[in-house]
């Protein structure tokens, strides 16, 4: 679901383990809960430049809930700029352009559109043929 494994069931009682975490050279004493600090948590934190690592003395790799918040908080806050990593900067975002360019746009390769698009309309028109430059 979230990537976290379950919180809900946890049969096993488990020893009370420390977070293994480091935030910004200290080590975390709040008791881990039942996410780890998994490859996907670990992009998060690299992607986001949270000053988190693991210790690798904590022979485990659970997280509290303190810092699993955190990275999840850190996470639903995606801007734009991360879409934009994903599409490697290769793909024109046609909807910054103004709207006459896109009515040139438009005319130079002949579109079947109809009159009176608005600028909505004309972004999806020039969709079809991205890669092209402006
Ligand atoms: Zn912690």
């Amino acid at each position: 679901m979230n990537g976290y494994q379950s919180e809900s069931e946890d049969n096993s009682p488990k020893p009370h383990r420390v977070c293994c975490l480091i935030e910004d050279k200290d080590r975390c004493k709040r008791l881990a809960g039942n996410a780890c600090y998994s490859k996907r948590i670990q992009k998060t934190v690299a992607q986001k430049k949270l000053k988190l690592a693991a210790a690798e003395s904590a022979g485990h790799i659970y997280i509290c809930n303190y810092h699993k918040d955190m990275i999840q908080t850190a996470r639903s806050k995606r801007k734009r700029k991360d879409s934009e990593d994903e599409n490697d900067g290769q793909e024109v975002d046609v909807s910054i352009l103004q709207t006459s360019t896109l009515r040139r746009y438009k005319r130079h390769f002949k579109l079947q559109t109809r009159p009176g698009l608005n600028k909505t309309q004309l972004v999806e028109v020039s969709k079809i043929c991205t890669g092209v430059e402006f």
